[in-house]
C-alpha cells in the first residue's frame, strides 16, 4: 500500500496503547481510543485543556522537573512511572512515553498505558533468582586468593587503600627515571546526599561508575583506588605533571550520569600531591606513601572548601593542623564580632518583574573584621554552621532583619515591604528555631506573611523530622517558605511534596546561562514551569543582564533579584530606596 493511501487517523484512533497528543502549553489536540477506555473518559471532555490536570500535584513535579526538560533537550523520554486520575479522579498506576515532534507548531507524541504491578509469582521467581545469584557471587568471593581480597576494593573491583599504599611504595623504590610521583585524592561532593536521597544502591552505583570513568580517562598505567567511602585515589611515578590529567578527572566525574532512572551530576573535588627528585638514584628522601596520601587529602579538603567541582595541588605549610587552628580563630573571632558591633546586614532588593515595583529585600549578612577587612560569608557561614555558632549568629540575622522589615512597614501609607532571611540547615534542625521566629514576630509586630525563609534542598533533607516540625509550625503562623539554590541538589524533588513549600529561588548559575545554554535555559523554564504547576511563587537570582532579565520575562518568571537592578543595600539606603518606592510607584 502506498504512504499516502494510508490512513494514519483511523490507525492513530484505533492504535492498541494509550495515545495522546499535545500543543503549546501541554493542551491536548487529540487522544485515541485505547486511551479513553482506559481512563474512562471521553474525548470531548479532555481535547482543548492541559494533561497535567490528568496528573496529582506531586506527580506534576516529576512531569515539569524530569519529562518536560528531556523532551526539550533530548525530544523524548520513556519508562516514567506516575500516577493518572480517570473520570472518577481514581488515580491509576501508569507508564509514560513521549516524544516531541519538531512540526509547526511543534507537538507532543505521549504513549500512556496501565503499569502493571509486579505479581506475587514473578517477586518470588524474582527474589529465587537473586538468592542463587548471591550464593554463586559468595563462592566466587571465597575463591579469590587471600592476596586479591586484601588488595582490591569489593565495589569497585579497584584497588582498595591498603593496596594503593603498597603500589605507591613500589613507585617510590623504583626511582623511576624521570624522578617524578603524583598522587591524586578525590571525593565526591556531597555523596551523603545522593545516598540519603536516592538510597543506598544509587550510591554504589555512582561509585562504580566513577570507578568505570576514572579506568577510561586514566588508562593502565594509572594505579587506581578507592580509599574511603567516597573518596578515590590516582598514583602514578615517572611521567611529569598531573596538571594534564587534574581538570580531565574532576570534568570526568562531573558529566551527568543515569542513577535509579534518574539523571544526576556528581561533582569531586581532587587535590594532588607531586614529588620530585632531582637525582633519581637518590630516591626520595623523606617521602613515603602514607604521607602522599595525607596530603593529597589536604589538598582535597581545600578544593572543597574553594567550592568544590575542582582540584587542588597541595602546597606544603598548608597542613591540616594549620586549617583547625585557622578555624578554631576564626571561631573565636565570629564569637567576638557577635559581642561588638562587626556584624551587619546588607538588602539587596527584588522586584516584581512585571511592574518594575519593589517586591522586598533579602538580607545578606557581612563582616568588616578590624584587620582583614571585609570577609564575605562565604568565608565564615561554614565554620560558624560546623561549630554550632551558626545558632546565635542565625538568630541575630533574623532580629536584625526582623525589626528593620517591621520599621519599613510602620511608614504611614507604605506599601507592603517583605524581607528574606538566609536560614542554615542547622538550625532548621533546632526543635526551638520555629518558637524563636514567633516570639521576633510577635515581638516587632510584623506581618508574619512578609517575612520569607530561604532554606536548601540540602537543609530540608538533613534532618526531615525537625524541618518538618519547624515548618509545620511556621506554615501555621503564616511565615513563608522558599527554597534557596533551587535546582543545584542532586536529587529529584520528591520533598517538595512534603513541606508547605511557597516560593522557588532559582540559583545565580543557572540564570547566568540563560542566554548562551541550553541546558540553562532548560532548567530554569522547568523551574517556572513547576512553580507555576505547584501554584506558587519563583525568584530568580543573580540576574546581571537586560538579555537574562527579557529571557525570565518570557518565562514567566515573578520576580527577580540581581546586580542589573541593584548591588546589596545599608541600612539608610534601604530606607531611602522604600520611600522613594512609595512615592513613585502607585498602591496597588
Ligand atoms: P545566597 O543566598 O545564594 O545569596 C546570593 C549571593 O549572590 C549573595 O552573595 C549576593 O550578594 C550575590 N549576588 C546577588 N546578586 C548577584 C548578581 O547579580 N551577580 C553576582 N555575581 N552575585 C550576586 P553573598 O552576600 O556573598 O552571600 C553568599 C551566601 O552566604 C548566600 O548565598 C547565603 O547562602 C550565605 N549567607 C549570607 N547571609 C547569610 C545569613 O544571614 N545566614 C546564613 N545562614 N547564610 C547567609
Ligand atoms: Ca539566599
Ligand atoms: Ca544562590
Amino acid at each position: 500500500m502506498s504512504d499516502d493511501a494510508f490512513d494514519y487517523a483511523a490507525l492513530f484512533r484505533g492504535a492498541p496503547v494509550g495515545s495522546v497528543v499535545t500543543g503549546e502549553g501541554d493542551v491536548i489536540l487529540q487522544v485515541n481510543d485505547a486511551f479513553l477506555a482506559w481512563t474512562g473518559r471521553r474525548r470531548e471532555e479532555l481535547v482543548g485543556t492541559s494533561l497535567l490536570r490528568l496528573i496529582p500535584v506531586g506527580d506534576r513535579i516529576l512531569f515539569a522537573t524530569r519529562v518536560a526538560p528531556l523532551l526539550g533537550l533530548a525530544g523524548r523520554v520513556r519508562d516514567v512511572a506516575l500516577t493518572v486520575f480517570d473520570h472518577q479522579r481514581v488515580p491509576l498506576a501508569a507508564w509514560l512515553a513521549a516524544s516531541r515532534i519538531e512540526s509547526t507548531p511543534p507537538i507532543t507524541a505521549y504513549a500512556i498505558g496501565p503499569r502493571r504491578e509486579r505479581s506475587i509469582e514473578e517477586a518470588a521467581l524474582i527474589g529465587a533468582v537473586h538468592r542463587a545469584e548471591l550464593s554463586d557471587a559468595r563462592r566466587l568471593d571465597a575463591e579469590l586468593t587471600l592476596e586479591q581480597a586484601a588488595a582490591e576494593d569489593s565495589l569497585t573491583g579497584l584497588l582498595n587503600r591498603a593496596g594503593l599504599l603498597s603500589e605507591v611504595r613500589g613507585i617510590l623504590e623504583a626511582r623511576p627515571a624521570v624522578g617524578e610521583v603524583w598522587l591524586g585524592m578525590l571525593g565526591l561532593d556531597h555523596f551523603r546526599v545522593v545516598n540519603e536521597s536516592l538510597g543506598g544502591d544509587a550510591g554504589d552505583e555512582v561509585l562504580r561508575t566513577v570507578a568505570q570513568r576514572l579506568r577510561e580517562q586514566l588508562g593502565e598505567q594509572v594505579s587506581i583506588a578507592r580509599v574511603g567511602d567516597d573518596e578515590f585515589a590516582v598514583a602514578r611515578g615517572g611521567e611529569a605533571g598531573i596538571e594534564g590529567f587534574a581538570d580531565e578527572i574532576v570534568r570526568a566525574v562531573a558529566r551527568p550520569m543515569v542513577v535509579a532512572d534518574l539523571e544526576v551530576v556528581v561533582t569531586a573535588s581532587l587535590g594532588a600531591v607531586e614529588v620530585w627528585s632531582g637525582d633519581p638514584r637518590a630516591g626520595f628522601p623523606g617521602t613515603d606513601a602514607e604521607s602522599l596520601l595525607r596530603n593529597a587529602a589536604t589538598a582535597m579538603h581545600e578544593a572543597k572548601a574553594a567550592g568544590r567541582n575542582r582540584w587542588k595541588p597541595y602546597i606544603a605549610g598548608t597542613a591540616e593542623d594549620d586549617r583547625a587552628i585557622d578555624e578554631l580563630r576564626l571561631l573565636g573571632e565570629i564569637r567576638s564580632a557577635l559581642a561588638g558591633d562587626e556584624l551587619r546586614l546588607e538588602y539587596q532588593p527584588q522586584l516584581d518583574l512585571a511592574t518594575g515595583g519593589l517586591h522586598g529585600f533579602e538580607a545578606l549578612i557581612r563582616w568588616s573584621h578590624p584587620e582583614r577587612g571585609e570577609i564575605s560569608p562565604a568565608g565564615f557561614i561554614g565554620v560558624a554552621e560546623k561549630s554550632g555558632l551558626i545558632s546565635q549568629l542565625g538568630s541575630w540575622a533574623c532580629r536584625t532583619a526582623i525589626l528593620l522589615c517591621a520599621e519599613l512597614n510602620d511608614a504611614p501609607g507604605s506599601r507592603p515591604v517583605r524581607m528574606a532571611v538566609n536560614i542554615s540547615a542547622r538550625q532548621f534542625g533546632d526543635a526551638q528555631f520555629a518558637g524563636s521566629i514567633a516570639e521576633l514576630l510577635a515581638a516587632s509586630g510584623l506581618e508574619p506573611s512578609l517575612l520569607t525563609l530561604e532554606i536548601t534542598e540540602t537543609g530540608l533533607i538533613t534532618d526531615p523530622v525537625a524541618a518538618a516540625t519547624n515548618l509545620a509550625r511556621l506554615h501555621e503562623l503564616g511565615v513563608r517558605l522558599s527554597i534557596d539554590d533551587f535546582g543545584t541538589g542532586h536529587a529529584g524533588f520528591a520533598y517538595l511534596k512534603d513541606f508547605p513549600i511557597d516560593e522557588l529561588k532559582i540559583d545565580r548559575s543557572f540564570v547566568s546561562g540563560l542566554a548562551d545554554s541550553a541546558d540553562d535555559t532548560a532548567i530554569v523554564e522547568s523551574c517556572i514551569r513547576l512553580a507555576a504547576a505547584m501554584g506558587i511563587g519563583v525568584v530568580a537570582e543573580g540576574v546581571e543582564t537586560a538579555e537574562q532579565q527579557a529571557l525570565l520575562g518570557e518565562l514567566g518568571c515573578d520576580v527577580v533579584q540581581g546586580f542589573h537592578y541593584s548591588r546589596p543595600l545599608d541600612t539608610r539606603a534601604v530606607r531611602e530606596r522604600v520611600a522613594a518606592d512609595g512615592a513613585t510607584v502607585e498602591p496597588r
